[in-house]
């Protein structure tokens, strides 16, 4: 059986057993949906939001890109965080990287043949990149400084969000997240805990999970 027919198949015993478990899931689900969180994350097939938080489907608004960036002129990206922030009201948005990411590590390296669009997609963090030369040079091996560069930029779209004019303006701006996946071990770290002041005390510090919920 190929993935695709294995997946219809998975999807009957998925809905069938949900709806026994909860026999006013679907119901719900189609009144419409009142997500508390946008979702912003790698396109990479080992890091399913849902799957790596224990969400249900009505829980996350999700975005997903090569490398997590958030491109003010990006009509996708924008269009989701526009539609999340301002008609959905989430009161949360998380940029989740990860070790290991594939679209960080081709801006380490010669571009791509062959991949006009992701060439020009990871430009951002190519630039990124270069003005972290030094520190990222100090790492000690390839994999090392790629797993730096997906935090810094975590961090950089971290900030991207907080100055752009949809978040500033929203009524009641959501809090924003930035957190990395780590492939080793299914652990997320918190690298920016959605509130900046204590972010600015502990700066440098990258918070464990336990920590950022106290
Ligand atoms: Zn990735």
């Amino acid at each position: 059986m190929h993935r695709p027919k294995r997946m219809l198949v998975e999807n009957v015993a998925w809905a069938h057993e949900t709806a026994a478990r909860d026999p006013g899931f679907f119901s719900r689900l189609a009144q419409g949906q009142q997500p508390q969180v946008l979702w912003i994350g790698c396109a990479d097939s080992r890091v399913p939001a849902e799957t790596i938080t224990h969400s249900n489907p009505g829980d996350l608004f999700v975005h997903r890109n090569i490398a997590n960036l958030v491109c003010p002129a990006d009509d996708n990206t924008m269009s989701v965080l526009e539609y999340a922030v301002r008609v959905l009201k989430v009161a949360h948005v998380i940029v989740c990287g990860h070790d290991g990411c594939g679209g960080v590590r081709a801006s380490l390296l010669p571009p791509p043949d062959g991949l006009p669009h992701v060439a020009r997609r990871i430009a951002p963090l190519c630039a990124l990149a270069g003005r972290h030369r030094t520190e990222l040079d100090a790492a000690s091996d390839l994999d090392a400084r790629v797993n730096r560069l997906a935090e810094l930029n975590v961090l950089e779209q971290v900030r991207c969000l907080r100055e752009s004019a949809i978040v500033r303006e929203a009524e009641r701006p959501p809090r924003i997240h930035g957190w990395i996946f780590g492939l080793a071990d299914g652990h997320i770290r918190v690298l920016a805990s959605g509130d900046p002041d204590a972010e600015h005390a502990t700066r440098g510090n990258i918070l464990m999970p336990a920590e950022a919920i106290a």
